[in-house]
């Protein structure tokens, strides 16, 4: 330790005189300075068991203001005797300077790698070849979810933090102890630690001289979003995914900037240990640590049947996107150490353990053109032609590049190499260019056209709207989007009217606007001529454009593509007019003044019911013979469409009441939590369902939540 010790400084003041013969003033000044230290020693402890609460807690005991006064009265004592002043106070988080590079640290225990296994038959194989060479077949094993951040090595001597490193490439790391010391989650003095641990419940073991703990350090999803949000506004590129971001603040020369980024850590293991080992299983190590004040992962489970260890990791494919930080995959350790040492190490990786991968989320490839489609509404959007490539099971060769402001701020081009993104059902999207590979290469800065790539009407942009549009209503790309979307299941769920068909039907001349569709059973013969259509097909399309004309006008109001209008929207409207006469007389005013719509929603419904041309469509729907209103009864359909899932006991209905009931409000009950389901109604003592809901993020409404959603629906029922 670089500081002199208090000891020292007062011997140094008393020039080894007796106290006695010093002035008055000295010994008072003595007096005041042992105070201070008492004081300091004091601010310390309580600081650091209150960032415990709060870091790796978070259950913080006291508001940010009174942690604040504690830590600026530390800082007033340190400043006024610099001599108190030690590297593991929490004052000193931020205090390094910044480096010219990282001095090299050599890992006394090289830090392995893991083999991987990705299905159920290659988990048991490992498991076999453990048997075989321990003979014997039983196995405690613990599981604990891959954390895709960065590893790193924490050395912890007489019981602060002596220096920290990456791991490099397995034998020699980077020293990154500065930039350590400012993740708040990493305990700069240990729960136990001789004079000052912070107070932890359960008492922790005699401490050894010195040891290794191994972790990982990550960036949570939300402060990602929060760094990039930043950026945006500050102009600047935006950062790919929580890892790299990681990695890049963990190796910055300045700690300050990392002291800014709040990263954060799990501990995974206990490495070398000088003198007695406190442990025999990793189970025991992990909650070892924790009581040291470490932070472990909670999720970590333990079994003796391999069966559920494969439950678990496949348990996890799904359930991984409602983590606040990503995962890649589960670490399978075998419990006991003796087994462990006993298994050894083949190559660098060790038998003991072993890595259930996801399927990989983003693979690298070739961004081979940028193109723009045409929505519905018109708006031009970017997305990216790529070379194919196998990511998240499936070849994607197109994918999203979400909007010109992404692409941007993401400085993608047209030749970059791309990270690509396919995680559970959502669409495929680029995540960022691979930097590194643009060198030398002068790729051109996407610019949008300036024409509509379908019609060729110059493009509209509105000063201070991101989005560009082709203004052309006849723009035959916008009428099939808006056939596929007529005809959606959500909308007025007509069968056969696929994104091919829906182009084919407008590029052939055969709709040339909505209501045209109504007409197509008279095209009969001219559409048996078209490839690909039967007569059966057919049938089949004017069928569904018959039994189409019933559905209620919220369905029909979706249908239409008002800007703004959505289900809940259109619900609320038809619940409000009752017909669509009622709403195209009805005033501005009057469409504001409902439940749940906004005037920019009002004013959009407004305008597209007093467009001449919009006008004119709706009367070719009703002259068609299409519903034109929501009838009473209708009106009663609050849950139409709506799959719902009940759990524990409610106090209104018993279950078979509330199952009919929800049934003659038009919805559906299951009996499990899927990512189909709307929402799950929860009642005293619902556990697993709540659970999985939860980890889904599927929506949980309690009782009176659930009354309170259908009052909203317009339900007047006791
Ligand atoms: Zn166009």
């Amino acid at each position: 330790m670089a500081t002199s010790d208090p000891a020292d400084a007062s011997a140094d003041a008393a020039t080894s005189t007796d106290p006695h013969d010093l002035p008055d003033e000295v010994v008072e000044a003595g007096h005041e300075y042992e105070a201070a230290r008492e004081r300091v020693e004091e601010l310390r402890t309580r600081i650091r068991y209150h960032d415990y609460r709060y870091y790796t807690l978070a259950e913080p005991e006291i508001g940010d203001s009174q942690y604040d006064a504690l830590m600026r009265e530390l800082r007033t004592l340190e400043e006024q005797y610099p001599e108190l002043l030690e590297p593991d106070s929490p004052t000193q988080r931020v205090a390094g300077e910044p480096t010219a590079g990282f001095a090299v640290v050599e890992h006394r225990e090289p830090m392995l790698s893991l083999s991987n296994v990705f299905e159920r038959d290659e988990l048991f194989a490992w498991r076999q070849r453990m048997v075989r060479l321990v003979e014997r077949e039983e196995f405690r094993y613990v599981c604990e979810p891959k954390i895709d951040g960065l590893a790193i090595s924490l050395v912890y001597r007489n019981g602060r933090f002596e220096y920290g490193s990456t791991r490099g490439d397995g034998l020699r790391g980077e020293d990154i102890t500065s930039n350590l010391r400012t993740i708040r989650t990493i305990p700069l003095v240990l729960n136990g630690a001789p004079a000052d641990g912070p107070p932890v419940d359960g008492e922790p073991s005699a401490l050894p001289a010195a040891f290794e703990v191994r972790g990982e350090v990550y960036l949570s999803k939300e402060e990602f979003r929060r760094l990039n949000e930043q950026r945006a506004e500050a102009g600047e590129q935006l950062y790919m995914n929580p890892r790299n971001t990681a990695a890049g603040s963990l190796r910055q020369l300045d700690p300050r900037v990392t002291a800014t980024r709040r990263l954060n850590l799990f501990v995974y293991q206990l490495g070398w240990v000088e003198g007695d080992r406190p442990v025999t299983s990793h189970s025991e190590a992990i909650a070892w640590l924790r009581s040291l004040g470490f932070p472990t992962n909670p999720l970590t489970e333990t079994f003796d049947d391999i069966e559920q260890v494969a439950a678990f990791c496949e348990g996890w494919v799904d359930r991984r996107e409602a983590l606040d930080y990503d995962i890649d995959g589960v670490v399978i350790k075998v419990d006991d150490l003796a087994t462990q040492r006993a298994l050894g190490v083949v190559g660098r990786e060790p038998r003991w353990a072993t890595a259930w991968k996801f399927p990989a989320e983003q693979a690298v490839t070739r961004l081979k053109a940028i193109q723009v489609s045409v929505g519905r509404t018109g708006v031009l959007t970017p997305f990216a032609v790529l070379e194919p490539v196998f990511v998240g099971g499936v070849t994607v060769s197109m994918a999203t590049l979400h909007n010109l402001d992404h692409l941007r701020g993401l400085d993608i081009r047209a030749g970059d190499d791309v990270i690509v993104q396919r995680a559970g059902d959502v669409i495929p999207q680029v995540v960022g260019p691979v930097l590194s590979q643009r060198k030398g290469r002068d790729l051109p800065v996407f610019e949008m056209p300036d024409a509509c790539p379908v019609c060729g009407t110059p493009v509209a942009h509105d000063e201070g709207d991101a989005a560009y549009y082709c203004p052309n209503r006849a723009c035959p790309t916008k009428l099939a989007r808006l056939i596929e979307h007529f005809t959606s299941r959500g909308a007025l769920d007509i069968e056969g009217f696929g994104e091919e068909r829906s182009a084919m039907l407008v590029g052939r001349g055969f709709v040339s606007s909505l209501a045209d569709l109504y007409d197509l059973p008279e095209k009969r013969e001219a559409l048996l001529e078209v490839d690909k259509i039967g007569a059966k097909t057919l049938d089949l399309m004017f069928a569904e454009l018959e039994k189409s004309k019933q559905q209620p006008l919220h369905r029909l109001l979706i249908a239409l593509g008002i800007r703004h209008v959505g289900s809940e929207t259109a619900r609320a409207l038809a619940r409000h007019f009752g017909s669509m006469q009622a709403l195209r007389h009805a005033a501005l005013e009057e469409i504001q003044a409902v439940d749940g719509i906004g005037p920019i929603v009002a004013e959009a419904v407004y305008e597209y019911l007093h467009d001449e041309e919009y006008a004119a469509l709706v009367d070719a729907l009703a002259a068609h013979g299409l519903r034109m209103d929501e009838d009473v009864a209708a009106r009663g359909g609050i849950l139409e469409g709506e799959t719902i899932v009940i759990t524990g006991s409610l106090d209104r209905w018993s279950r078979n009441e509330i199952e009919e009931f929800i049934k003659s409000l038009g919805g559906k009950v299951t009996g499990s939590v899927s990512k189909k389901t709307s929402f799950v109604v929860a009642g005293d003592g619902g556990g697993s369902k709540r659970d999985k809901a939860e980890a889904l993020g599927v929506e949980i409404q309690d009782e009176s939540g659930f009354v309170g959603l259908l009052r909203e629906r317009g339900w007047t029922g006791e």
